[in-house]
């Protein structure tokens, strides 16, 4: 595959946009070369500025649930368009896709719009935070809550008591209050609630992880986590970012039945457009500016091209039940047949898969935290991607991420996949 347009535009990129992107995972950092250039999409498939095409598994980070330019999400954009791209003030639409959201999430009596998971997200625990009047949350080594301060905490080892931050610029003072434990343990959780009796105002969790990699909850995990937070008070916030909309229509929380107090969305629900939310039980989501004290704005938000994007893709998802049970089906058919193929040739290769996310780990142990993750050898995982690349497979440029399956993916498109996946297994572990 020939990709110099794509080169020289990267060279060009980096003189003026810091890493010559815009979000650090594009730029293929952690799997070496220059990123590709996209410059359109369609169903399945993407073409790069030099012709080349794919099929791809990332799907604009989760969003594009149903495929890339899906035509009801294009012509709604395109009638709302005519009657202006913003106002600054109340619009119907806004209070159709809050029923919207609560008539698929019953956990969210009330709903705020952002213009991203990071927002929502960053708006959540202070909420939280007021609501308990409490400063500390918990969040879990290895799960991505978006950029804001509190959440760029590396794990201290085992029950560390202080977070250290991340990333220079969070200071000290903010990464104090963020506690972290490990994924899937629920005694490292209770270890920090013991060691700050009445501090947490919240426990913030992907319950499906899908930024380490696709990680499932043990069984109890959620169940413990919810029960922890009811007997300390504590405000539990499923972060659907990522899973929403995805492992279920109602997200992870109708996949596994429980109920948050809050949630916090992103991605599908803006159809491909930049769009966020948070909600939950009325009780908290009143303390909210202007019916409460809690400050939270946005001169863009309920956006009315982001709202019919999103609710156009809302719309069919929740009316078309045969897009979840396709999405299992072509998850199953990938994870069934790569799995065939990585046992039969004993690859140190394990698979992880929730319905339409999933990830093939370098490792040969089982994954259920970031501890088990990070045994993944990235270099091996490097080479597969090239590999994937050349072959025409667009997969998440990190290790450490899911890859999405879209209801456009065809069995066709499938059948290329396992193809490749086999060819290029071979090729970097037989090398
Ligand atoms: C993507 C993601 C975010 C951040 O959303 P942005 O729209 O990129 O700010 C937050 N949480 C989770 C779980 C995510 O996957």
């Amino acid at each position: 595959m020939i990709h110099t347009t794509s080169e020289k535009l990267f060279d060009r990129a980096v003189q003026v946009i810091p890493g010559g992107v815009n979000s650090p995972v594009r730029a293929f950092a952690s799997v070496g070369g220059k990123p590709v250039f996209i410059t359109k999409a369609s169903g399945s498939r993407m073409w790069d500025v030099d012709g080349n095409e794919y099929i791809d598994y990332v799907g604009s980070w989760g969003p594009m649930i149903l495929g890339h330019a899906y035509q009801p999400i294009l012509d709604a954009l395109r009638t709302v368009m005519t009657d202006g791209t913003s106002f600054g003030a109340a619009t119907e639409r806004e209070v159709e896709m809050a029923e919207l959201i609560r008539s698929i999430m019953p956990s969210i009596e009330m709903v705020r719009m952002v213009n991203s998971g990071t927002e929502a997200t960053m708006s959540a625990i202070r909420l939280a935070r007021a609501y308990t009047k409490r400063n500390k949350i918990l969040k879990f080594d290895g799960c991505y809550h978006g950029h804001a301060d509190s959440f760029l905490i590396k794990a201290g080892s085992g029950a560390a008591t202080f977070g250290v931050p991340d990333s220079p610029g969070v200071t000290a003072s903010v990464a104090e209050h963020t506690l972290t434990a490990e994924f899937n343990n629920i005694e490292s959780v209770r270890a920090q609630v013991q060691q700050h009796p009445h501090e947490i105002a919240s426990i913030i969790v992907e319950p499906v992880v899908g930024n380490m990699g696709c990680i499932p909850p043990k069984n109890n995990f959620l169940n413990d986590l919810r029960t922890l937070c009811d007997a300390e008070n504590i405000v539990l916030i499923f972060d659907e970012v990522m899973t929403g909309f995805r492992v279920a229509l109602g997200g992870a929380q109708e996949r596994f039945n429980i109920k948050p107090d809050l949630t916090t969305l992103g991605k599908i629900i803006g159809g491909g457009l930049p769009v966020g939310a948070y909600g939950g039980k009325k009780e908290i989501m009143k303390m909210i500016a202007p019916s409460g004290p809690v400050y939270q704005a946005g001169t863009l938000s309920g956006n009315p091209l982001a709202m019919a994007a999103g609710m156009a893709q809302l719309k069919i998802l929740k009316t078309d039940s045969s897009v979840y049970e396709k999405l299992e089906q072509s998850g199953s058919l990938l994870e069934k047949e790569i799995g065939q193929f990585i046992a039969q040739k004993k690859y140190s290769v394990t698979i992880n898969r929730v319905g339409s996310m999933m990830t093939l780990f370098f490792t040969s142990q089982p994954i259920r935290n970031a501890d088990d993750a990070r045994t993944c050898n990235t270099k091996l995982f490097g080479e597969f991607f090239q590999s994937m690349l050349n072959e025409g497979i667009y997969l998440p440029p990190s290790q450490f991420e899911a890859a999405f399956i879209s209801s456009a993916h065809s069995s066709k498109d499938l059948e290329k996949t396992v193809k490749a996946v086999q060819k290029s297994l071979s090729k970097v572990f037989e090398m």
